[in-house]
């Protein structure tokens, strides 16, 4: 259910309209957008006994929303989410026009590894730097991650460089050290439906970069950024990541199709990852550049200075020359799009 305000309801007006609703036992999200306020309502099983909301003064009407995903939907918030991550080198925004770029080995290895990588990042012109300390891998005798030592050299990183930091939560206990370090929290795509890491996630004042589960349906992808934001974390990023079909010549496919169906959704900002989508160093930069043609909000990129010696995914990391060919030719297409890179 979503109640609309009038564009020139008080505060007050808006305070009290939540009140009710929570008195009601429901759950009240005010979601301001440019001309009026509108208030989510979730928490209800069934119907919501709305009358006495709907003859509140302020309160223009009250519109079921039939879909099962609400405050992530476009019908209850028609603007694009804007999400900005403070860096010392300026905001990076994720939602309007520009292409935000994230970019950093798979996994912070050691302060040399992460220091080197981090100077290339920035020099290409990158500002938010990628790196998991916690990595959930397929083998349990794979490199892990270095845990909370890792996310000391990524504060050590953007104290040193002023780049923000992008980073892994694995489990509830991760997600705990994570936010106090952290810009963004990504939430992996074997975690997409981890319910009570979203929901602990939802709780964090830290935004959110969550990844789609590598079989997850759109639905399901906008069920498990609904948990996050019915947590109260408006701050939510999706991440197209490629997901399990036939084809077998790359690690998975990236479906870049869902790109456009997302944002038609949703008014949340999506961003691409072509290293996990495609698996392989060659195939990055071709998909970088269909990422932002498609309309991509984003891309997220492995880098590494010595891919063959990575802990993990070497094999999809792209050199740091690589980034900047990379970064030129997304530039370009932007640039034919009335689009910049950020
Ligand atoms: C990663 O970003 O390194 C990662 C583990 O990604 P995904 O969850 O998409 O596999
Ligand atoms: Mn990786």
């Amino acid at each position: 259910m979503l109640v609309v305000m009038q564009s020139q309801a008080t505060e007050e007006q808006i305070r009290a309209v939540c009140e009710r609703i929570e008195s009601l036992g429901y759950k009240a999200h005010p979601i301001p957008g440019s001309g009026r306020t509108a208030i989510g309502i979730t928490g209800n099983t069934g119907t919501v006994d709305i009358a006495s909301v709907e003859s509140m003064p302020g309160v223009v009407e009250c519109i079921p929303v039939s879909k099962p995903y609400k405050l992530v939907s476009r019908d209850v918030k028609e603007e694009n989410t804007i999400v900005r991550i403070r860096t010392h080198l300026g905001d990076v925004i994720f939602g309007g026009t520009d292409v935000a770029m994230v970019a950093g080995p798979c996994a912070i290895e050691s302060r040399e590894q992460a220091f080197q990588i981090a100077k290339h990042v920035k020099a290409a012109g990158v500002r938010l730097f990628r790196g998991g300390a916690y990595k959930p891998r397929t083998s349990p005798y794979s490199f892990q991650g270095l845990g909370e030592p890792g996310l000391k050299i990524l504060a050590a990183v953007r104290e040193e460089f002023g780049l923000g930091i992008v980073t892994e939560a694995i489990d509830n206990e991760s997600l705990d050290l994570v936010e106090q370090y952290a810009d963004v929290i990504q939430i992996g795509a074997r975690n997409m439906q981890n319910f009570s890491l979203l929901k602990r996630a939802g709780r964090s004042r830290k935004p959110v970069l969550l990844k789609r589960g590598m079989s997850a349906t759109l639905d399901e992808f906008l069920m498990a950024a609904e948990y996050l934001m019915s947590e109260g974390n408006y701050n939510v990023i999706l991440c197209e990541r490629g997901v399990r079909t036939f084809s077998d010549y790359t690690r998975n496919t990236l479906d870049l199709s869902v790109v456009p169906a997302v944002q038609r959704r949703s008014h949340l900002p999506i961003v691409v990852d072509p290293s996990h989508g495609t698996g392989r160093r060659n195939k990055v930069l071709p998909l970088s550049r269909a990422a932002v043609a498609v309309g991509s909000n984003g891309l997220l990129v492995e880098v590494h200075h010595d891919p063959d010696h990575a802990l993990s995914d070497g094999p999809q990391s792209i050199l740091p020359e690589e980034l900047e060919q990379l970064i030129r030719e997304v530039r370009q297409i932007a640039d034919v799009l009335g689009r910049a890179i950020n």
